[in-house]
């Protein structure tokens, strides 16, 4: 085992150099799938990597994501690396018959030049939804455009006074899931799904059809960040609303898990969840995700700094001190340089790991 600060970084090119040695010092099978177009933020390849831990014929398959979200990243790929130099886990997958696929930096974009969302500012996370059918129109969302986006940023004291009337009026939970949920008619905005299946999505679906179609049983922990308590990792129940799918993610990692189908969840209830690319690309083999979702800032800090992010974006004449700022606040948003925060962070992502290979074992 490494230090646990070790394994985690400080930009996306250092966290992919360290991921991939990680798996080299094993001499695990890899696959490298390299963005067409966009580059990172040094000019550098950006790519999602995969690494097979295990058995490659096993029955079952545990897959862990990270940087679904760009910038959460840093804390997946942190998790991903301490794994892969933690002899307690490797022995366990050893001894419970247990394939393990890691995958790198889904949104490297957005991990590379801290954005939360991907090369067209679409949240990878809203974006498997069926594109076949016309998406919902978010009403909702419409109506707080304006107001969380504002032309000027920092906003004017009047736009501070608006959304502080609205949550008075409605309730923050009502903003955050106004916000949150998924929206497809302001690509300009924030959450936006999507108007077509993004490269990351396509990349994710074809490497769980290989890797899990032919499984038995298959579990999935999606490593998020920016929710919650401080360096508490919330199980969020990741699936469609079945009861026996809940059942079987309490079964295996306890009672505490949460789900935004019954409220019991600080997220609020999404569309186009990541969870689908599971169930489209492996039709039949027994399913059980939840997200990992560890706590940074208050929830008002979090949204303040993507809102800023999306200003910037919406803005690209803006000057390079702002930018740097606006840029350093994100980060922070979503992830905590503090050891004693990435010590929390691994010690459950370790427990929640442990806790699938025995659901996914036998
Ligand atoms: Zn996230």
């Amino acid at each position: 085992m490494i230090p646990v600060t070790e394994a985690f970084t400080s930009t996306y090119a250092k966290a992919r150099a360290s991921f991939v040695a990680a798996a080299e010092g094993l001499k695990l099978p890899t696959e490298r799938h390299v963005h067409p177009a966009a580059r990172g933020a040094e000019g550098e390849e950006l790519s999602a990597d995969i690494a097979l831990l295990g058995d490659p014929d096993a029955q079952a398959l545990l897959v862990l994501t990270s940087g679904m979200h760009g910038v959460e990243g840093f804390c997946g790929s942190g998790c991903q690396v301490a794994m892969l130099h933690d002899e307690a886990i490797l022995a366990a997958v050893e001894a419970r018959g247990v394939a393990v696929l890691l995958h790198h930096a889904v949104n490297p974009y957005g991990f590379s030049r801290l954005h939360r969302t991907n090369e067209d500012n679409v949240d990878l996370n809203r974006n498997f939804r069926d594109f076949s059918t016309a998406p919902a129109p978010n009403a909702a969302y419409a109506g707080v455009h304006a107001m969380m986006v504002p032309d000027r940023w920092p906003p004017t004291p009047e736009n501070g006074a608006a959304i502080a009337a609205y949550v008075a009026a409605h309730g923050r939970a009502a903003l955050q899931a106004a916000v949150s949920s998924g929206q497809s008619d302001r690509p300009d905005g924030l959450f936006h799904a999507g108007v077509a299946p993004a490269w990351s999505n396509v990349v994710l679906r074809d490497v769980l059809h290989r890797h899990g179609a032919r499984r038995r049983k298959l579990g999935w922990i999606d490593f998020h960040t920016g929710l919650g308590p401080w360096g508490h990792g919330e199980r969020i129940f990741s699936g469609p609303p079945d009861p026996a799918m809940i059942a079987r993610a309490k079964a295996w990692y306890g009672g505490d898990v949460t789900s935004f189908y019954d409220g019991s969840s600080t997220s609020a209830a999404l569309t186009g969840v990541a969870f689908h690319a599971a169930l489209d690309a492996c039709p039949g083999v027994e399913f059980t995700g939840i997200a990992l979702e560890y706590g940074t800032l208050p929830f008002e800090a979090t949204l303040q700094a993507l809102r800023a992010d999306q200003w910037l974006r919406n803005h690209p004449e803006t000057d390079e001190a702002t930018h740097d700022a606006i840029k350093r606040q994100l980060k922070a948003a979503f992830h905590d340089e503090r050891a004693e925060w990435k010590a929390m962070v691994y010690a459950q992502a370790r427990l929640a790991v442990l806790q699938a290979l025995r659901g996914l074992h036998g």
